[in-house]
Formats: structure tokens, sequence, C-alpha cells
């Protein structure tokens, strides 16, 4: 539905070209929840920009649909940014307007005059963003996560088929994060809105997202559905940025252990197999031992995943390979060492 081809994009920053983005190629598809991750500086605001035309590209083209929207100017523009809401990270909500005047402000833009519709419209997006008994209250009066509701009310004012937000929960606790995570995923589902979300955080991808795409240096260097990004991932940004989520991933001091004992293995169980206690019972039909070196469990978004690196001991290692990999589990074979950073976590 989006498509960037070729897009760079340099700043002239005191008579200087600062390239922010280089050679970037990226499809966002109706109705899905794309992240775009990276760290502080890997260009994730630019792109986000680009998307829709507040910062125009150096070089490559953007498709909306079948319109080129690189190509548009003056009302056009306009029309497109309308039909293109934007969340931002310190929610940027006019102080001297109430909630209801904040939502009501895209509209008047808009050039809406009728003040009964602009009621009516403001009070449903209230309602749907559970803000309907806020609507007088000031911006000062409300907590970060209120603010970033009424954020996302005001930027669903013009019923836009595309929602960008940008670090949209970074200002706010893990909690709240969660509870704007779930409305987003809701506005998604029911409204079928398409949403690109920018994060330096992997937990808010995992809990989030249908697909990743991952930035470091202007480019984007691994992109995939999030299972398997943030499962395998490949690229050392992406293994970096999974690490972090983890809490730093001490790393398990297991050289001692994995000195002794076996071949190692990643096991990766997803969904319902996360929850079946199958390796106990292979390990006994196989008469293998397994000693567990690292591992991490959790959901991306509701789905459950267990990723364990174990060594096998004795017994018949190839037959309980078989036959983890028949209960529909990924077995793959590690070299000689517990990777750095893998270590034993449990993630929400
Ligand atoms: P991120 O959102 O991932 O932190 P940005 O897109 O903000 O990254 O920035 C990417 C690069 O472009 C950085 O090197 C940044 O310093 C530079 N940059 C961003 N905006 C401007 C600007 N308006 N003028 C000059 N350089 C900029």
């Amino acid at each position: 539905m989006i498509r960037l081809t070729g897009i760079s994009k340099h700043y002239v920053a005191a008579g200087r070209a600062v390239p922010a983005l280089e050679d970037v190629d990226l499809e966002i598809r109706a109705g899905e929840i794309l992240g775009i991750i990276g760290s502080s500086g890997a260009g994730k605001s630019t792109l986000v920009r680009l998307i829709n035309l507040l910062e125009r590209p150096s070089g490559g083209e953007i498709f909306i649909g079948e319109e080129r929207t690189t190509a548009l100017t003056g009302r056009d523009l306009r029309n497109l940014r309308r039909r293109i809401g934007m969340v931002f990270q310190h929610f940027n909500l006019l102080n001297a307007r109430t909630v209801a005047a904040n939502v009501a402000f895209p509209l008047q833009l808009a050039g809406e005059r009728d003040r009964k519709v602009i009621a009516a419209r403001v009070a449903q997006l209230l309602e749907r963003v559970g803000l309907a008994d806020q609507a007088d209250k000031y911006p000062r009066q409300l907590s970060g996560g209120q603010k970033q509701r009424v954020g996302i009310a005001r930027a669903l004012a013009c019923s836009p088929r595309i929602l960008l937000c940008d670090e949209a929960t970074s200002a706010l606790d893990p909690q709240t994060t969660r509870s704007v995570l779930d409305l987003l995923q809701e506005l998604n589902r029911e409204l079928g809105l398409t949403i690109v979300l920018i994060t330096h955080e992997m937990d808010v991808i995992r809990q989030s997202c249908d697909r990743v795409a991952v930035i470091d240096g202007g480019r984007i260097v691994e992109e995939g559905p999030v299972s398997r990004v943030f499962l395998h991932p490949s690229h050392p940004a992406t293994l970096r940025l999974v690490r972090e989520a983890e809490h730093g991933g001490g790393g398990a001091d297991t050289g001692q252990a994995h000195g002794r004992a076996g071949p190692l293995f990643r096991l990766t169980f997803l969904g319902e197999t996360a929850h079946r206690p199958v390796l106990g019972r292979i390990a006994a039909e196989t008469g293998i031992d397994y000693a567990i070196l690292a591992g991490r469990v959790g959901h991306i978004r509701q789905t459950p995943y267990a990723q364990l690196t174990v060594a096998l001991v004795g017994g018949n290692v190839a037959a309980a390979i078989g036959r983890l990999t028949t209960a529909g589990i990924e077995v793959e074979r590690l070299g000689g060492q517990v990777p750095a950073g893998e270590a034993l976590h449990a993630v929400a």
C-alpha cells in the first residue's frame, strides 16, 4: 500500500550534507502494523516524516496505492497529509485548549464549520480512546497516557487510513505503554488502519507489530515477520536491540557447563508448542539428558514463545532432534559456545 523505492535523504547543516537515509526500499502492507526500529540517529524519524512528506526525499519515490506522492504539491499535498494521521512522542497538544478543542482542531483546519458535526465527531473519538469524561479538561490535568490518547484521537479526527506513530510510547511507563499499544492494535483491527510505528525498543515491536524493519546507519538492514526477526536476528544491529530488550542479557556463564556437556542446540517453541511438556518426554524416550544453558520465554503479540539453548548429553541425539522437529519445535545446531548475551530471562 505504501511503497518507498530508492529513497535517500541528506540534510544540509552548516553547509555540509548530513546523510540520514541511503537507498531505502520498503513496502508497508494495507492493514498491517509495521514497526521500524533502530537506535538513536539511525534515521527512523526521517523515514516516517517522508511518508507524509513533512520531509522531502533527496532521491527516490514514494507511492501510496497507485499515487506517486512525491509528485504532489499544494492542495493535493495537504489532502494527502489529512489522509495520514500522526502521533508524536511528546504529544504536541495545544495547552491552552481543552481536550475536546484539541481533537476538534484538525477538523476545523480541514474546513469543517458546523459545530454540531464537530461536537459529534469529537465525542465519538473521545469515546473510542476511553476519554469521554475528560473532554473539558486541559492537557496539564492529564496523565501521560491520557495525553497520548488525546493525541491518537486528534490523529484520527479526519478518518485517515494510515497512522504514523513516532516514538509514541517512549515517554510512557511500561504499563501505560502496554495500554496505548493495546489501543493501537484495537484501532488496527476495528478500523483496518495501517499503522507504522517507530521505536527504539524491541519490546514495543514484540508487543504490537506484525512485521518489523530494522534501520541502522540510514539503511534497512533486516526486515520480516516479528517472530522471525525477534527469535532469529541476523544483523548485529538487530541482535543489539534484542539484547537491550532483555535487560542487557548479561550472558549465562556456561563456560564450564558446556565444556563438559554434549553438542549445543537452540530450540525454538512458538505458539502452542511453548505450553506442551515435550522436552522431558522426548528426552526420556530417546535416553538423552539435557542441560539448559540459556533461554528466554514470553509472548510475541498474543503468541507464546520459548527459546532454549541446551546441551544434549548421551542417548540418541539424532532421534531426539527428529522427534523435537516432528513436534513442531525448531532445532538449530550451534557452534561450540553459547552465543554471547544469551541468558536466562523471563520476558512478560
Ligand atoms: P532517529 O529518529 O532514528 O533518531 P533521525 O531521523 O532523527 O534519526 O536522524 C537521522 C540523522 O539525520 C542523524 O544523523 C541526525 O543528526 C540527522 N538529522 C535529522 N534531522 C536533521 C535536520 N533537521 N538537520 C540536520 N540533520 C538532521
